[in-house]
């Protein structure tokens, strides 16, 4: 228990209001190898709350991100809807901003180089900023990405621009709501920004996690969850306006912010960003009954998906689980669903096959292993990608097999 209340990530006030626990936890990226089964997992409580002081909705526990993120699993290129969107995004800047070879394009938590590759491809000078070792490695050595191997903040962004550094363009994407230091990420974005360039900034949407019940985006590494009423007070604190926002479908729905330096012009972004502002007050997401039966809606979800697969390993049914993300991870230790039900999860990231699920301790084995088995049922825990893998999947579907979709309702295709 931590000894004083909690106080917002953002702008510190005190008395959060619960919106869901999800209990107690392991770290939902944290797979296992053969020999760790035996010991003790930690867990860390999975709280959800709001904060009426500035309307983020956040959790409580911080896990210290050298704990979360130093070997961290997820390459973003083994999903080609990520690379999809990450061309097109890169394509669409450069053309925009007339971006060139005397240019600067930053990303914060840049991973293997997925988005910057494009722009090094174009001549456009690029540097990545990625904690985690062996994914800057891969960035730096494969796609000769410059990676720099450190966690961004005020700190570091104040080096960069005293050794001469000044980005036109500043990529942050789906790592904002990670950072224990919000706000010293924050202030680094305004630091390391020049007079004119603009932050790109992809955050999942908290409407689209309350709407379809996306509960298990809420992990450990997901500190907050962003209404873009709760982004617009978050960098008007820090001296920067949001220029233009727009809704996106990935990642189960998100919203991609521009901000720049304050004073910003008008112009038809800020148009889009005042609309988008005033639509967010009319369904009152900066009040906490907006957030109120959220809750129940996921204890529901949770009771339909025990009770389907429990049904079908009565039934004598084998069950299989795609996707050893830590979405899934979320959703098998809240559901409390593990190898009394299910035999064996999938998963194409050859860094995941050979290791243990957290929590729940499934065997993950490489997608070849649907066809060998020949499972009844494959539980899709990587729901946000379905289209891909369903596609992916189509001879184990033609053969009988069925995949359950959990979210936003559980159903069976
Ligand atoms: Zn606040």
């Amino acid at each position: 228990m931590s000894p004083t209340p909690p106080t917002c990530r953002s702008c510190g006030a005190a008395g959060l209001l619960t919106i869901l626990s999800l209990g107690q936890t392991p770290l939902a990226n944290a797979l296992l190898t053969a020999d760790q089964l035996a010991r003790p997992e930690p867990r860390y409580p999975l709280d959800l709350v709001f904060c009426s002081g500035c309307s983020l909705v956040q959790i409580t526990e911080t896990v210290p991100p050298e704990e979360l993120f130093r070997d961290y699993l997820y390459f973003s290129s083994f999903s080609e809807t990520m690379l999809r969107h990450a061309a097109e995004l890169a394509g669409r800047v450069i053309a925009e901003r007339h971006l060139g070879p005397t240019s600067l394009v930053v990303e914060i938590a840049s991973n293997d180089g997925y988005l910057l590759q494009f722009y090094h491809q174009q001549g456009v000078p690029v540097l990545g900023i990625e904690p985690a070792q062996n994914i800057a490695r891969v960035a730096q050595e494969e796609r000769g990405v410059r990676t720099l191997c450190e966690f961004f903040g005020a700190a570091l962004a104040g080096q960069l621009r005293a050794q001469g550094a000044q980005a036109d363009v500043i990529h942050a994407n789906n790592v904002l709501a990670h950072v224990a230091d919000l706000n010293g990420v924050v202030a680094g974005l305004g630091t390391l920004l020049k007079a004119g360039g603009v932050a790109v900034i992809e955050v999942p949407y908290v409407k689209d996690l309350i709407d379809h019940v996306e509960f298990d985006t809420i992990y450990h590494e997901h500190l907050c969850y962003f209404s873009l009423t709760a982004l617009d007070r978050l960098f008007r604190r820090h001296g920067l306006q949001v220029q233009d926002v727009e809704r996106l479908p990935i990642h189960g729905g998100s919203l991609r912010v521009f901000v720049a330096r304050a004073p910003a012009a008008g112009g038809p972004g800020r148009a889009r960003v005042d609309a988008l502002l005033h639509e967010e007050a009319t369904w009152g997401v900066d009040q906490i009954a907006f957030y109120r039966g959220f809750g129940a809606r996921v204890e529901r979800l949770r009771d339909d998906l025990r009770e389907l697969l429990r049904g079908l390993k009565a039934a004598g049914q084998q069950i299989a689980v795609y996707g050893a993300s830590a979405k899934g991870s979320t959703l098998l230790n809240y559901c409390g669903i593990g190898p009394a039900v299910l035999d064996f999860v999938v998963d194409r990231s050859p860094v995941k096959q050979g290791r243990y699920t957290p929590g729940t301790h499934l065997p993950i084995y490489a997608p070849e292993k649907l066809l060998e088995a020949r499972p009844d049922y494959v539980l899709l825990l990587t729901w946000n990608f379905a289209d891909e893998i369903l596609a992916q999947q189509a001879a184990f579907r033609q053969a009988g097999g069925r995949f359950i979709l959990p979210i936003p309702e559980v159903k069976v295709v």
